[in-house]
């Protein structure tokens, strides 16, 4: 038996301060998880449950680096993101335990076609165009909750150019970490190997060629990425 065509390569990001790898499964994304970042959206935070959407595991740009402008848009925006990256699966998590399917957090960036998006919410369209493009996924390298724990509070901020554009706290989630996971839980059975990107918070903006967007989470790392 063979493979007819060669299999796809697997998606990695490398584990801070070792040579380890950590194989990527899929990557879930929350929408709207800051109360602020939901009104500059124009809705409001305290109607709505989570929602989730999807970026296949290879649009990840691991360890952060170029992202590309992409083709189609003239609007892209940067959301800086605290990622959580699971260890263990499971369905039906619940929330006391849903911390113990951790293996570690990091630093990404949801970048979003947004005017693709504004497009597909009119039309009532999915979001992939605008969410799940090539290389929408920067993400630095996973920081293991062994050494830096689980954090529920920390500054979340993105620089661009050297000029503060994002600065939030983790604490202002709406939907804090295990009740992330065990939303998720209950809609799909989670897998090891699956990130979610948990929300931005406020101050979400476009990107232009030759930008270098800085994020850092306090405790966790820093991302840097130069949109080419
Ligand atoms: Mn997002």
């Amino acid at each position: 038996m063979a493979y007819v065509i060669p299999p796809p390569p697997v998606v990695t990001l490398p584990v801070r301060d070792t040579s380890d790898l950590f194989p990527v499964h899929r990557i879930f994304c929350v929408g709207r998880n800051y109360a602020e970042h939901a009104r500059e959206m124009g809705h409001d935070p305290d109607r709505e449950p989570p929602f989730f959407f999807m970026k296949p595991a290879d649009a990840l740009v691991p360890g952060g680096g170029a992202f590309p402008y992409p083709a189609r848009s003239e609007n892209v925006h940067f959301e800086l993101e605290l990622v959580v990256a699971l260890a263990e699966g499971g369905r039906e998590i619940a929330v006391e335990r849903a911390l113990e399917h951790v293996f570690g957090y990091a630093v990404g960036l949801d970048m979003t076609r947004r005017d693709r998006q504004d497009e597909a919410k009119q039309a009532r369209r999915p979001w992939e165009v605008a969410k799940a493009f090539d290389r929408s996924a920067p993400c630095s390298a996973l920081a293991p909750a062994r050494a830096v724990g689980h954090p529920e509070r920390g500054r979340i901020r993105l620089e661009v150019n050297g000029s503060p554009r994002q600065d939030g706290d983790l604490g202002q989630m709406i939907w804090k970490t295990p009740e992330v996971i065990a939303h998720l839980s209950r809609l799909f059975t989670l897998a090891p190997g699956d990130l979610v990107f948990t929300g931005t918070p406020a101050g979400v903006g476009a990107v232009q060629r030759g930008d270098v967007l800085l994020g850092r989470i306090e405790g966790i790392g820093e991302l840097r990425v130069e949109v080419v």
